[in-house]
């Protein structure tokens, strides 16, 4: 089915971005969604667009996702206005704890009592552990903020508000694998981009997706060594590194949504950014996206490999030589290495580079990255 025969309704049009506009979906079925993008702040080329937010009408109905810091009101008054009582709704299910999409989650529950389920690791890292916390200025903050690289003085000012009101939250743990939401309806645990990404598979007719896959972006990956910092905190769910955290993982479970579309050919994806981008409605089909960003991972790895070929090379080094200047600048910096020691993790890991004098990475001859990237997704 194409996407247009899905959308039922445009019950708010809003801009070319896709901010204020409302969307009553319409399964096979008669299981109907609406999606509720609401506002993000980024610009320039980190414009993601606003975050799809999805409200599904089960027999039980349930909201996915909160949009950003200050949105959970405005996304409460959406709802109303596309005829859906908060108190009709059971419960909010956080598809990951980025602040796109759990910003406004305390003040949705502030103002509708929902209950909030999110994975079991989210629950775990939205506390602070001061014991635990990274020397200096990081006590009063989540241990999911532990990594973040902004100076004080923006998260002092921009997030310690938002992680306050956070912290104080009852969460209703999911765990890994697949969990039944409700009747015919499962979440899969699949992280990689964050370590507590879930997608919800709707009577095997629609996922949504988070920012799992996504139209005109590729989600980046996070990194394995970013397990180190919050050791102490997820220890009670005995997971390794690389179960919930890297780029091998993220590829893993890009193969698990590849299964899942192999089995299910026509499901519709309702990804959480560019769903509707400057005027233009993005469908995806979820076996093709999958195998274009199975694709893009080795075409990045083939290009590292290549410019490790005229030497040992640090990842700020790799960084410079591989993406474009405007990328660079700012932020983009920080992004930019985060991908290359992301890939370069799972670069060492197939045995095609290895790490030497502390923090350079040195081609070892080998291209075994290929194969591992594309090999069993079943596409
Ligand atoms: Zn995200
Ligand atoms: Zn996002």
């Amino acid at each position: 089915m194409k996407l247009k025969q899905y959308i039922k309704e445009i019950i708010n049009q809003g801009d070319d971005s896709g901010n204020g506009m409302t969307v009553r979906f319409g399964l096979p079925s008669g299981l109907e969604i609406i999606g509720l993008p609401t506002k993000n702040f980024y610009g320039g080329h980190w414009d993601l667009g606003p975050t799809w937010n999805y409200a599904v009408l089960a027999d039980k109905p349930f909201l996915v996702d909160a949009g950003r810091f200050g949105e959970g009101q405005n996304l409460v008054n959406m709802m109303e206005a596309a005829g859906i009582k908060s108190k009709d709704l059971e419960f909010v299910l956080i598809s990951h704890g980025h602040e796109d999409h759990d910003g406004g989650l305390a003040e949705l529950v502030k103002s509708t009592r929902l209950k909030v389920k999110a994975h079991a690791v989210y629950e775990l890292l939205i506390r602070k552990y001061p014991a635990w916390a990274p020397v200096g200025h990081k006590a009063d903050f989540p241990a999911k903020c532990w990594h973040c690289p902004m100076p004080e003085s923006f998260y002092a000012k921009n997030c310690l508000g938002y992680h306050k009101v956070l912290q104080a939250l009852e969460i209703d743990p999911i765990g890994d694998g697949e969990n039944e939401l409700a009747p015919g309806i499962h979440t899969h645990h699949l992280p990689g981009h964050s370590p507590d990404c879930v997608a919800v598979l709707l009577a095997d007719e629609a996922i949504i997706v988070g920012d799992i896959v996504l139209p005109e972006i590729t989600p980046w990956p996070t990194r394995e060594e970013m397990f180190d910092e919050i050791a102490d905190v997820v220890k009670p769910l005995s997971v390794k590194p690389n179960q919930i955290f890297g780029l091998d993982r993220y590829i893993k479970s890009l193969k698990k949504l590849g299964e899942i579309a192999v089995k299910h050919p026509d499901l519709l994806v309702l990804p959480a950014h560019r769903f509707y981008f400057k005027g233009k409605w993005n469908g995806l089909q979820l076996a093709q996206r999958v195998g274009e960003l199975l694709e893009h991972h080795v075409q990045r790895c083939a290009a590292i490999i290549e410019i490790l070929q005229t030497g040992p090379k640090t990842a700020a080094e790799v960084a410079r030589d591989h993406f474009e200047e405007r990328l660079l600048e700012g932020f983009g910096s920080i992004m930019a290495d985060n991908e290359i020691v992301s890939h370069c993790e799972f670069l060492a890991a197939c045995g095609d580079v290895v790490v030497v004098n502390q923090n350079q990475y040195e081609a070892t001859g080998t291209g075994k990255f290929e194969k591992s990237i594309l090999s069993t997704h079943g596409i």
